[in-house]
């Protein structure tokens, strides 16, 4: 055997699981960014397949029953452009929002059974073997029915990805280090921003909306603070190869380059497990790990 296919070259990698088609370039885009760029081996898991989701680009004549194939397309194309190496679906139906009729699609997520769920991520998870998971919040970043199970599921399986005992039949057992979920972006540095987006022509009135909604854990609660600045272009353009998503005119994808670098410039995740102290910080994910490549 080639000493390179052997363990020891064996890659220190972070997955990140994500609800549906667009959430690993909005929530994480940035940190996938930056650790696809620090040669750590990125992977993503995506549970739905997005067929609920709203086409945003008025241009685009899309037949709905196309949309699960083509979001997942699109998903494939974001992760090339933020250097994802594996991109994985759980095949689960996109579940809509809360108290809409898709909720009670058999096939929805939402009413997957949490075992059933777990095993297929687990399954992934010992075969990518990954140090750090991470994943939406306790409550979801929003309050969707399949951010909500996302984290959930991710939970069950980082719990049970390393017990041999667990669902026998998913591949040799493999503990990773860390589980985190993703935390707000807004730290109080958009607010300040909001003169400068308004001079660029922006109308903002949608960011008194959104503060009125629950949006998941906020920066001061975050265990990392992630400087992905420079990734900021990279992740606008795995957002626009959401086309059927995200409209070229959106907010998110058109601010111009220094504003764009200044709004998106840290993310921020609360580790999870094991669980962090009152006011624990670390410089990043993959903090106090041994990161020689694991021999297991
Ligand atoms: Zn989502």
């Amino acid at each position: 055997m080639n000493s390179s296919d052997g363990p020891a070259s064996r890659p220190v990698t972070l997955l990140a699981v994500r609800p549906h088609p667009d959430d690993e370039s909005s929530s994480t885009g940035g940190m996938l960014a930056y650790y696809s760029a620090q040669k750590v081996r990125t992977a993503v898991v995506i549970c739905t397949g997005g067929e609920e989701g709203e086409i945003r680009d008025p241009d685009l004549s899309v037949d709905r029953s196309r949309l699960r194939e083509l979001r997942t397309q699109e998903a494939k194309n974001a992760c090339e452009i933020l250097g994802v190496a594996e991109l994985r679906m759980l095949d689960y139906r996109d579940s809509g929002m809360a108290d809409t009729p898709a909720n009670q699609h058999p096939e929805a997520f939402v009413n997957a059974e949490r075992s059933e769920a777990a095993c297929r991520l687990v399954r992934i998870i010992r075969k990518l073997r990954p140090r750090v998971i991470v994943t939406e919040p306790p409550g979801g970043m929003y309050p969707h029915p399949d951010h909500i199970m996302c984290h959930k599921v991710s939970v069950d399986a980082f719990q049970a990805a390393g017990d041999a005992q667990a669902f026998p039949d998913a591949g040799p057992a493999w503990q990773p280090d860390k589980l985190y979920g993703v935390a707000q972006i807004d730290d109080g540095v958009w607010e300040g921003l909001v003169p400068r987006f308004i001079a660029a022509g922006f109308d903002m009135d949608w960011m008194e909306r959104r503060q009125s909604h629950y949006r998941g854990p906020g920066p001061e609660t975050a265990t990392v603070a992630l400087d992905v600045g420079s990734y900021s272009e990279q992740q606008r353009l795995a957002l626009l190869a959401h086309r059927t998503q995200i409209s070229p005119e959106s907010f998110f994808v058109s601010l111009p380059t220094e504003l764009r670098r200044l709004a998106f410039a840290t993310a921020y995740f609360v580790r999870l497990s094991p669980p962090c102290g009152p006011g624990e910080h670390e410089p990043d994910l993959l903090y106090g790990l041994d990161l020689t490549p694991n021999t297991a």
